[in-house]
């Protein structure tokens, strides 16, 4: 093992004593652990030409070899000679991250609690992070012959592989391995167990170029003149351009106002002066369709994002780093696309949460943007129609710059929004609350008119509970702490937390009576009510139970678009993005699932998801129309929605966390505890808060630890801590460092530390 130097990420920490310098070659390799420091390695004479800051480098680590990127050189180093280990090869002939890189996945390594090296974890693709990469993907498909009757073979006794061949046959075509043991959260064994049978067939290919730069679209004609609003955006960021200072524009507008087109223009400024740029979307929203626009735009542009197999990361990385592309248009992680020179940063619908990270380093990509235009002197654009509460009040006070485009380019009003009370409703009408009168009536008019809708619900499966009336209990996963989803097609009960599933019992697990009820609904029992009442209709559902590889999703959406389809299903997926002219009833069937999430953002992501949803409808030059179902009728959420009211919505949310200070006053670091022992968990939660109380933190306060709301993952209990800091508190820095440490000195339970966290669960 080799040790360790602090590379000065926490400048709180301890002075160290005068040192004894020693002489020779010496670099700093940032390994992808999570330990806060990088480690001193020496570096042979015949490598030292090779050796910069940048490059990826071969070290020896315990026993084992690992790739680490080189962070820094020098010639002295504190360490004992015989402490110190030498680098046992160089990778790259020049430097793999550049300057500005480096510096960005340092300042991310100290904001949010990770080591350097897994924060340049997140900027490499993979394929570099391994010493060969790879251009091939696995393939996984039934073999011939093999189907239902093997299926039912593995249903008693192998209910792992049963849930593989399930979903291969369930699948259009094959499925990448990855893909498969992802969706059904298995690991490889079981499937090994099925290669072996000679059940299903796992065929290595050559990576093919990613289908959405080679998908036909339709050319986006650049309008002759733009609207007021967009003259005034395009003006003050090419203000800043011009300029060349780091400044952040929120661009607010609804749908159809514009932005797309602002985004086009300014890229097109920043590319005339030599610079390049970088558009961050919604993962979901990376159709075709987005990337044909700046493709008809700009020829070449870079595509990035996470279905991409290693292979063609990697050669679109290499495209950009070389400076054959300018323009990138990704996910989340395309922040870290290798562009040099940059102008402009787009994040466009930036308040979704999708641009935070899950796993370390836990970073949000909107945040990263700002950061990283900044100190780039670029302009970060951030487009929305209902910003974050967050980029909200950066633009009050200033931070950001906020320019409005209030109407859409085409005029006309926004479409209006009945809200529907479904207390009122399901009393009057007896009914099971699925679709109330009112949505029925607009559904049969639509179709009459040869017009299409879209159904919306947050929810997949057919229902979501299965109750019992004499108990009272609902059925739960064994090792976690959720409801069962009922899916009536696979006539299974099913955990949405660890994909494991159930028969459906006869009688109440919990006190033996028979008589369980299925209650509320989820967007399977959508479809097909639909198709009940409808029986003309053509409907289609989009949830990720359907949409198995990808191309079910583009051709989903293509036959939509041709009109094949009536009656669209789905779930978040069809909140975005989605832009067919021939919409012009959206229904949604259920505001509240997101409403009642423990979470103080539960508000803020209602009237986010109800504006969004509403969004889709009257694209075009029919009048549109909406529907929304909900229990609580009266909730601010739901009322400014309806009301296309943004500003009086932040303004009343914003009062409510300022009262509380909750963000975006103040700053939260959430820590999760998690193991199967939950005397440990408990134990170690605790220790944690009484350190950081002990620490007599300024200006913050620690709260919990509690369990987590969902308490128990896996087998895993879960606990966890807040940690709520005023504006401006200086503490922050040292509760980090403190972090940082506590949890890479834990193997169990695992400690996770998220900064600015945006879920609660
Ligand atoms: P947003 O990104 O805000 O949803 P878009 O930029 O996609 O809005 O614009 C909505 C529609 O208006 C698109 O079909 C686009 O081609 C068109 N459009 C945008 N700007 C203009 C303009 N200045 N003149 C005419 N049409 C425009
Ligand atoms: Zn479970």
């Amino acid at each position: 093992m080799s040790a360790e130097t602090s590379p000065g990420l926490f400048p709180d920490a301890e002075p160290v004593p005068a040192p004894v310098v020693h002489h020779g070659a010496f670099c700093d390799v940032a390994l992808n652990r999570p330990v806060h420091y990088a480690f001193t390695y020496g570096v042979p004479e015949e490598l030292v030409d090779q050796v910069r800051p940048g490059v990826r480098v071969a070290v020896p680590f315990g026993r084992r070899r690992e790739v680490g990127v080189c962070v820094a050189t020098s010639d002295t180093t504190e360490l004992a000679p015989g402490k110190v280990r030498a680098i046992a090869d160089v990778l790259d002939p020049e430097p793999v991250v550049d300057e500005p890189l480096l510096e960005l996945t340092r300042w991310m390594a100290g904001y949010y609690a990770c080591s350097w090296g897994e924060a340049l974890a997140a900027v490499l693709p993979a394929a570099l992070k391994r010493e060969r990469g790879t251009r091939k993907v696995v393939l996984t498909r039934p073999a011939t012959g093999i189907g239902r009757s093997e299926l039912s073979e593995l249903e008693e006794r192998w209910p792992k592989q049963h849930r593989l061949l399930r979903t291969l046959l369930d699948a259009s075509g094959p499925l990448e391995k990855a893909d498969l043991l992802r969706r059904t959260n298995l690991s490889d064994s079981p499937l090994q167990t099925l290669v072996r049978k000679g059940w299903i067939v796992t065929e290595r290919v050559d990576a093919e170029p990613d289908e959405l730069l080679s998908a036909e679209t339709t050319a986006r004609v650049k309008p002759e003149v733009l609207t007021e609003g967009q003259s005034l955006a395009v003006a003050t960021i090419e203000g800043h351009l011009a300029a060349r200072e780091g400044a952040t524009v929120l661009l607010w507008g609804v749908t159809g106002s514009g932005k797309t087109e602002v985004y086009l223009r300014v890229i097109e400024t920043a590319l005339a002066q030599g610079r390049g740029a970088i558009v961050l979307v919604p993962e979901i929203a990376l159709t075709p369709q987005t990337v044909g626009w700046f493709r008809s735009r700009f020829g070449e542009v870079a595509v990035l994002h996470s279905r991409m197999t290693d292979a063609q990361r990697l050669e679109m990385w290499r495209r950009v780093k070389r400076g054959e592309c300018r323009v990138v248009v990704g996910a989340r992680s395309a922040i870290f696309a290798p562009v040099e020179d940059l102008g402009v940063i787009v994040v466009d619908e930036e308040h979704e949460p999708s641009f935070k990270q899950g796993s370390a380093p836990r970073y949000h990509g909107r945040d990263l943007a700002v950061v990283r235009a900044s100190k780039a002197g670029a302009v970060c654009v951030l487009g929305s129609a209902t910003p974050s509460l967050e980029s909200w009040r950066n633009a009050q006070r200033g931070r950001y710059e906020l320019v409005q485009l209030a109407r859409r380019v085409h005029g006309g009003a926004p479409p209006p929004v009945h809200v529907v009370d479904m207390r009122t409703e399901i009393a009057e009408t007896k009914s099971t609350g699925l679709f109330s009168r009112r949505l029925t009536k607009e559904l049969t008019e639509t179709l009459a008119r040869k017009e299409q809708a879209i159904l919306f619900l947050n929810r997949r499966g057919w229902s979501p509970v299965l109750w019992c009336k004499a108990c009272g209990e609902t059925a739960k996963c064994h090792q976690c702490d959720v409801p069962l989803t009922f899916h009536r097609r696979l006539e299974r009960l099913v955990c949405h937390s660890c994909c494991e599933e159930q028969r459906v019992p006869k009688a109440c697990p919990t006190c033996t009576a028979p008589g369980l009820r299925f209650l509320g609904m989820g967007s399977e029992k959508i479809e097909q009510s639909l198709a009940a009442i409808f029986p003309e209709a053509r409907v289609a559902r989009m949830d990720s139970d359907t949409m198995l590889r990808r191309e079910d999703y583009e051709e989903t959406l293509a036959a939509f678009g041709r009109g094949d389809i009536d009656l669209l299903v789905g779930t978040q997926m069809i909140a975005k993005g989605l832009d067919f002219p021939k919409v012009t009833l959206v229904g949604i069937v259920s505001a509240d699932s997101t409403l009642h999430l423990p979470d103080f953002r539960a508000s803020e992501r209602t009237f986010q998801l109800v504006s969004q949803v509403s969004g889709r409808a009257g694209r075009g030059d029919l009048a549109g129309r909406i529907i929304v179902q909900t229990i609580v009728p009266d909730h601010p959420a739901i009322v400014q929605a309806a009301r296309h009211d943004y500003e009086t919505f932040a303004s009343a949310e914003l009062t409510l966390r300022k009262e509380l200070s909750y963000p975006p006053f103040g700053k939260l670091i959430r820590v999760v505890f998690e193991d199967e022992d939950p005397a440990r968990v408990k134990e170690t939660a605790g220790r944690c808060a009484a350190v950081l109380e002990s620490l007599s933190l300024d200006g913050a306060v620690v709260l919990g630890p509690t369990e987590a709301p969902l308490a128990l993952v896996r087998g895993r209990t879960r606990h966890h801590l807040l940690i709520k800091a005023s504006e401006g508190a200086e503490c922050l820095g040292r509760v980090r460092a403190f972090l940082v440490e506590f949890g890479a000195a834990q193997s169990r339970p695992r400690v996770t530390v998220d900064v600015d966290p945006v879920g609660m669960m």
